[in-house]
């Protein structure tokens, strides 16, 4: 698991979107959520259940159901906008 992590950071742009967690989790294709306690950037549309939780278990997604889960909401995760960055 943490061979991919290192490769998504090293080769992605990162800006950090605002949103207020009380409306909801916003998901994309290019929106993480980054686990305040582990520092996973948990892909917030997986693919299937192998990358659908960070690796502490503070975030997680229900994939059938497309919903997103926080252990303690005093702890939310900061969403990442990623963009390949050339290299
Ligand atoms: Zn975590």
């Amino acid at each position: 698991m943490a061979e991919p992590q290192v490769d998504l950071k090293k080769n992605n742009q990162v800006s950090v979107v605002r949103y207020d967690p009380s409306k909801g989790y916003p998901s994309g294709e290019d929106l993480y959520y980054e686990c305040p306690l582990c520092h996973y950037w948990l892909i917030s549309k997986p693919r299937d259940y192998s990358e659908a939780e960070c690796e502490c278990g503070h975030l997680s997604i229900d994939i059938d159901w497309g919903r997103f889960s926080v252990k303690d909401h005093k702890l939310e995760p900061a969403l990442l906008r990623l963009s390949p960055s050339k290299s």
